[in-house]
C-alpha cells in the first residue's frame, strides 16, 4: 500500500515535471533553444496560420521609407504575421513586379507606398483576382476601386505648416518686405506633393499677390516647380539655374522646399555661391520628415525648419488597418472625403504633421525618443 502510494506520488511528480518542461521548452524555443522545437513549430505554425503581409516601400535613398518598413514590419510580427518586405529603388516597374511576386505568394493583405500613384491599377486588379485587400500607405493609389483604405498624415497641413514658417521668419504678418522667395514642389506622380504644395500657396498666393513676395524666376505653378522623384541632385540644378538667371545682382531670402532631400540640394547650391557667410545669410528654408541630416543642419543653422511626421505612429494606423481588412472587419478612419482617387473616395486615417525647428528639436524629437542627442551631435 506504502509502496503503491509512492509510486502514485512519483509519477504525478514526474507528470508534473513533464508538463513545466513542455512550457520552458516552449519558450526556450522562442528563444531560439533548437532542442525543446516545441516552441518554434507552435509559432511557426501559428505564423503560417496568420499568413504573410506584403509591404511595399518605394525607395530606400530616404531615411523615412526605411524607417516605416522597419516600424510597420515590427509591428506585423508582434500580431504573429511573416511579412515580406520590398524596397523598389524609386523604379515603378521594380514596385509592380514585387507585388506581382507577393500576389502570387499569397500574402494576407498588401501595404503600398505607391512610386507613382497612377502605375499601379492592372496589378491591384490583380491583387482583387486573389481577394487580396490593399492599404495605401502615407500616397494615395489612385485610378482603382482596388484600395480600401489609407493611411498617412494631414497633407495638407503639412503644407501649411512649410509656408507658416516662412511667413512667421519673414515677419510677414507684420507687413515686412518684399521679399524673393522661390518655390520647389515634389514629384508630380505622387498625389501628397500637390496637397503640400496648395497647403503652402494657400499661405502665400497673398503675398505674392500683395507684392511682399516676390519671385524672381516666375515659376509659381506646380509644373514648374515639381521634381521628379523628390530628387535632390534634380533640385540643386534647377536652384543653380534659378541662382544664375535671377539672382546675379539680387539675394534670395526664403525657400519653399517640400522635403528633406530637396533642402539638402538647394542648400548646396546656394553654398555654391556663397550664401550662409556672415554678409550673405542662408535664405529662409523650409523641408519634411526631419530626417536626421537635415535636423543636423537646422542645429547647424543651414535649413529653418522642417516638418516631423511621426512614422512609428502611421505603421500602427497602417498595420491596424491591415488587421482589420484581414479580419473583415471595418477599420478606423477619421477621414471620408478629401482623398479621391478618380474612382473613389478612400476612407482615410490622418495623423498630424508638427513644425520642428532649432527651437523645438528636442522637445519634439528627442523627448519622443525619435532620436537620440547622440545621434544629432
Ligand atoms: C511623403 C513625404 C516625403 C516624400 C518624399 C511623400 O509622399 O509624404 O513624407 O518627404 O514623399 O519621399
Amino acid at each position: 500500500m506504502k509502496k503503491a502510494l509512492t509510486l502514485f506520488v512519483l509519477t504525478a511528480l514526474i507528470m508534473v515535471l513533464a508538463a513545466c518542461g513542455g512550457n520552458n521548452a516552449g519558450n526556450a524555443g522562442n528563444a531560439g533553444n533548437t532542442e525543446s522545437g516545441t516552441g518554434t513549430e507552435e509559432s511557426a505554425a501559428k505564423n503560417s496560420e496568420k499568413g504573410s503581409v506584403g509591404i511595399s516601400m518605394p525607395t530606400k535613398s530616404s531615411e523615412r521609407w526605411v524607417g516605416d518598413g522597419a516600424n510597420m514590419k515590427k509591428e506585423f510580427e508582434a500580431l504573429g504575421y511573416g511579412v515580406d518586405l520590398q524596397y523598389a529603388e524609386d523604379v515603378i516597374e521594380n514596385q509592380v513586379s514585387q507585388i506581382e511576386n507577393m500576389i502570387t505568394k499569397g500574402v494576407k493583405v498588401l501595404v503600398v507606398a505607391a512610386i507613382d500613384g497612377e502605375s499601379l491599377t492592372d496589378v491591384l486588379q490583380k491583387a482583387a483576382d486573389e481577394n487580396i485587400k490593399v492599404i495605401a500607405y502615407d500616397r494615395l493609389i489612385k485610378n482603382t476601386e482596388h484600395v480600401s483604405y489609407y493611411a498617412t498624415f494631414d497633407n495638407f497641413k503639412v503644407g501649411v505648416l512649410q509656408a507658416s514658417y516662412l511667413e512667421e521668419k519673414l515677419g510677414l504678418k507684420d507687413g515686412k518686405g518684399p521679399f524673393n522667395i522661390e518655390l520647389f514642389a515634389g514629384s508630380p506622380d505622387d498625389n501628397n506633393a500637390y496637397f503640400f504644395f496648395d497647403g503652402a500657396m494657400s499661405v502665400l498666393q497673398p503675398y505674392i499677390d500683395n507684392g511682399k513676395l516676390v519671385v524672381k524666376s516666375g515659376q509659381t505653378s506646380m509644373e514648374q516647380v515639381a521634381t521628379l522623384r523628390w530628387d535632390g541632385a534634380t533640385a540643386q540644378s534647377r536652384m543653380d539655374n534659378l541662382l544664375s538667371a535671377n539672382y546675379a545682382s539680387d539675394t534670395v531670402h526664403a525657400v519653399l522646399s517640400p522635403y528633406d532631400g530637396i533642402s539638402i540640394g538647394i542648400i548646396s547650391s546656394l553654398k555654391g555661391v556663397g550664401y550662409g557667410s556672415a554678409d550673405k545669410p542662408m535664405p529662409v528654408i523650409s523641408g519634411q520628415d526631419a530626417e536626421l541630416a537635415s535636423v543636423k543642419s537646422i542645429i547647424a543653422g543651414e535649413q529653418t525648419s522642417t516638418v516631423f511626421k511621426d512614422t512609428r505612429e502611421l505603421a500602427k494606423v497602417a498595420v491596424s488597418m491591415a488587421e482589420a481588412v484581414i479580419q473583415g472587419k471595418e477599420a478606423e478612419v477619421n477621414d471620408t472625403k478629401t482623398y479621391d482617387n478618380g474612382v473613389k473616395v478612400v476612407p482615410s486615417f490622418l495623423l498630424e504633421p508638427v513644425s520642428v525647428d532649432k527651437e523645438n528639436y528636442k522637445q519634439v524629437l528627442v523627448d519622443s525618443g525619435y532620436y537620440t542627442e547622440d545621434e544629432l551631435k
